[in-house]
C-alpha cells in the first residue's frame, strides 16, 4: 500500500503549549493593539526609525527564540520518522517544527521566520540571535552589515505580500497530498485559509483540529475540537498505523 502524503497546515494554536501566544491572527495580540501592530507593519517600520527601535526592543523582550517544541510538534516528527511522507505548511514564524527535528526542507514557512533577519536592500540574511546580540551591545537599530541597509526580521510583516515562490510550494503540496490536516488555525486569513478548500477540491481527506469553529468545518471529513496537545498525536498515530496493516495506532 502506497504511503499517503500527509500535509499539515499549522497555525498559532500549535505553539500555544510552547508559551507562544497568537500574535498575528485576526484576534491576535498585535491586531488588538494598534501601537503594537505598527511595530510589525512594513510601511511604519521602513518609514520611522523610532518604530524600528521599539520593534527591536520588542523582539528582545519576547524571548521566543528560547521556546521549546511541544507534544504537537513532536507528534509530527514521529509521523515523519515512521516513514510517512509529511510536509508542513505553517503560519507560525517560531521555527518549532524544525527545532523538534523535522527537516527544514519539509517545512514551508508562509510568514517567514522570526529566527532570522533580512536586509531590505540587499536581501542578505542572518540569524536573529546575532541581531539581538548587537542590541545587547548597544545598537538600537542595527543596520545590514553587508550594505548598511535597513534590517528587519525575516517574517512577513503586515503590509507585505507572501513570497510567491513559498506560496506556490504550499499550493503544490496541498494539491498533491492525500490527507490535509489544518491544526490550530482559525482558517480566516487568506491565502493560507484557502488551502483547506484546495485540498478538498483535489480529493484529499480534510481534517480540522481547532478549538473554535472554522469557515471550512462543513467541507471537512473530520472536525476535532479536543486540545491539540492530545488530539494531534492521536490523529497522526492513526495515520501511522493505517499503513502498517490497518491497525489504528494510539499515540
Ligand atoms: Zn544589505
Amino acid at each position: 500500500m502506497t504511503k499517503p502524503l500527509v500535509a499539515l497546515l499549522t497555525g498559532a494554536g500549535v505553539s500555544t503549549d510552547s508559551g507562544i501566544p497568537d500574535y498575528r491572527g485576526p484576534d491576535g495580540l498585535w491586531r488588538r493593539d494598534p501601537e503594537a501592530e505598527k511595530l510589525v507593519t512594513y510601511e511604519y517600520y521602513m518609514g520611522d526609525p523610532e518604530i524600528r527601535r521599539r520593534s527591536w526592543q520588542m523582539r528582545r523582550r519576547m524571548g521566543n527564540l528560547a521556546a521549546e517544541p511541544n507534544a504537537a510538534h513532536r507528534a509530527v516528527v514521529g509521523l515523519e520518522r515512521s516513514g510517512v511522507p509529511v510536509r508542513v505548511i505553517t503560519q507560525n514564524v517560531d521555527g518549532l517544527h524544525q527545532r523538534a527535528g523535522l527537516p527544514a526542507r519539509k517545512v514551508v514557512e508562509l510568514h517567514g521566520s522570526a529566527r532570522g533577519v533580512v536586509c531590505t536592500r540587499c536581501h542578505a540574511r542572518g540569524p536573529m540571535e546575532d541581531a539581538l546580540a548587537r542590541l545587547d551591545a548597544g545598537e538600537d537599530d542595527p543596520p545590514c552589515l553587508v550594505c548598511g541597509g535597513i534590517l528587519k526580521p525575516a517574517t512577513v510583516m503586515f503590509g507585505e505580500r507572501l513570497d510567491p515562490a513559498v506560496l506556490g510550494e504550499a499550493v503544490s503540496i496541498t494539491q498533491a497530498c492525500q490527507v490535509f490536516i489544518a491544526v490550530g488555525s482559525s482558517l480566516q486569513v487568506h491565502p493560507a485559509a484557502g488551502l483547506a478548500e484546495v485540498a478538498a477540491d483535489h480529493g484529499a481527506r480534510l481534517i480540522i483540529v481547532n478549538a473554535e469553529p472554522t469557515p471550512y468545518d462543513e467541507i471537512a471529513d473530520e472536525v476535532i475540537r479536543e486540545p491539540i496537545g492530545t488530539a494531534l498525536p492521536a490523529v497522526l498515530g492513526q495515520l501511522d498505523g493505517a499503513h502498517e496493516g490497518g491497525r489504528p495506532g494510539v499515540a
